[in-house]
């Protein structure tokens, strides 16, 4: 039990104690937790996760949040200001994302609890509202897609074709999406951009091939949407992904990620209201009294809704804008540093966040060399790579030199190391040993030492 976190410092609790505890006590061993594991990102050597990293603004948003953190969003008549937050939060989502290019607007959005609700919420709106016109459906992703979707079509009984990227650009084949549609067919997937690689899909030519078969299109713009939009504004070369694009018909943007908003709000964009509204779920006969929740969730709290819409109208256009900005250099600058060295190769041609490999050594020691000097990257495979997702900690000065440094250290330390077997892994999440255990068994493991370490009766 000793390696429970901060059973060395802290009572273990495995029963509710008796007696409560002072507020004192307990706010301070709460703080002690969260400055201890602060220290872990404030450095700015820590990919993706922490999207702001300011903590002026997150004092913001946690007084935001605390006006209406015990409020129950469902409960409109009581907190007629969920229905603001809400709102405002969903239109301002649609124009960043241009649902004013669409011709017969009748755009709509849902405010979700995370990227994986956004596209739970599209794939069980494709599937409602195809019903009546196919058998089991189906809906086909990019390899480099989000398992939220192969999540979401395990939840609600989809099948989910996958189709294979061009190992040159990670974009994917549209040949293949073209050949694997059939009449059961209700939507195409690609991202903007993919948390793997940082690149986009071609979004152009899958919005073609999904007018032509009279089908979905869904953006995944669960990373990128927040801040795409910004980076082609300061006239990045991103190619178009949003609603300008025909025959897009859903995007998925979190708030929590670039929206720099509190964790536990994504938004799901609707080119069509009759799309959003098919996946609704009410039950007007229940003797508790007629039930009707606009997603997955019930009860909410519209504290959330509320420090969300603090953030948007806080930092406005010229805020997302500013710190675009700041990311987009310090990625270019860090990929910089990737391409001097003749032995690591960037894949595809990525956006604020890059994924990088080796054709030379195993890229994991470059891993294994960076976590001695304090820099958490995540593990990928097929091929070995490693991502850097550039956010606001790493636009700190000094950070792009700490890489610069590093990474020359740690190509020196991959080339000594080349015949041995690295220590690093490939979990998204970041935890070490991924290809060293038979991957099912693994997973379980590693679940088990998250959920049940304590939960079990004292013996
Ligand atoms: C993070 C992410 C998701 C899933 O979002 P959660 O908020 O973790 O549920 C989906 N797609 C992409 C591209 C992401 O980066």
């Amino acid at each position: 039990m000793s390696d429970f976190p901060y059973a060395d410092r802290f009572l273990v609790h495995r029963t509710m104690p008796e007696e409560g505890t002072a507020c004192a006590d307990v706010l301070a061993t709460m703080s002690y937790m969260s400055e201890t594991e602060n220290a872990a990102w404030e450095s700015g050597q820590c990919s993706g996760t922490m999207y702001c990293g300011d903590h002026g603004h997150y004092d913001f948003l946690n007084e935001a949040f605390s006006y209406f953190s015990y409020v129950n969003s469902l409960q409109r008549d009581m907190c007629p200001s969920s229905t603001k937050f809400e709102a405002e939060v969903i239109a301002m989502t649609l124009d960043m994302l241009n649902a004013s290019a669409l011709s017969d607007s009748s755009a709509v959005g849902l405010v979700t609890s995370g990227g994986s609700g956004s596209i739970a919420h599209a794939i069980l709106a494709y599937r409602e509202y195809n019903t009546d016109k196919v058998g089991r459906p189906n809906v086909i992703k990019p390899e480099t897609a989000h398992p939220a979707f192969d999540k979401a079509c395990h939840l609600f009984g989809v099948e989910l074709r996958v189709a294979p990227i061009d190992p040159i650009t990670t974009q994917v084949d549209t040949d293949w999406v073209k050949k694997n549609i059939d009449k059961n067919t209700v939507a195409l997937i690609g991202s903007a951009c993919n948390y793997g690689y940082g690149t986009i899909d071609p979004i152009t030519e899958l919005g073609q091939i999904a007018l032509e078969h009279e089908i979905g299109l869904h953006v995944d713009g669960c990373l990128g949407g927040f801040i795409l939009p910004f980076g082609r504004e300061l006239g990045y070369d991103i190619a178009p992904f949003d609603f300008a694009v025909p025959g897009v018909t859903t995007i998925s943007a979190d708030t929590h990620k670039y929206g720099y908003a509190l964790k536990g709000t994504s938004v799901l964009c609707f080119a069509d209201q009759a799309l959003r509204n098919s996946q609704y779920f009410y039950q007007p006969d229940w003797s508790g009294g007629k039930y009707c929740s606009p997603g997955m969730d019930g009860s909410r709290s519209a504290g959330l809704l509320a420090a969300t819409w603090a953030a948007m109208v806080q930092l406005g256009r010229s805020g997302y804008r500013g710190y675009a900005e700041q990311i987009f250099a310090t990625s270019r600058s860090m990929q910089e540093v990737i391409l001097s060295h003749d032995s690591l190769r960037i894949l595809g041609n990525p956006s604020f966040l890059f994924s990088f490999t080796s054709d030379e050594f195993d890229v994991y020691h470059v891993n294994d060399f960076l976590r001695t000097k304090g820099w958490r990257l995540n593990g990928q495979q097929y091929p070995n790579a490693l991502h850097m997702a550039v956010t606001r900690p790493q636009t700190q000065p000094g950070v792009v030199e700490r890489w610069r440094t590093d990474i020359a250290d740690a190509v020196e330390y991959a080339q000594n190391h080349a015949g041995e077997k690295p220590k690093s892994g490939a979990v998204y999440g970041g935890v070490e040993g991924g290809p060293n255990y038979e991957a099912d068994a693994f997973i379980k493991m590693f679940m088990a030492a998250m959920m049940d370490q304590q939960s079990s009766i004292p013996s």
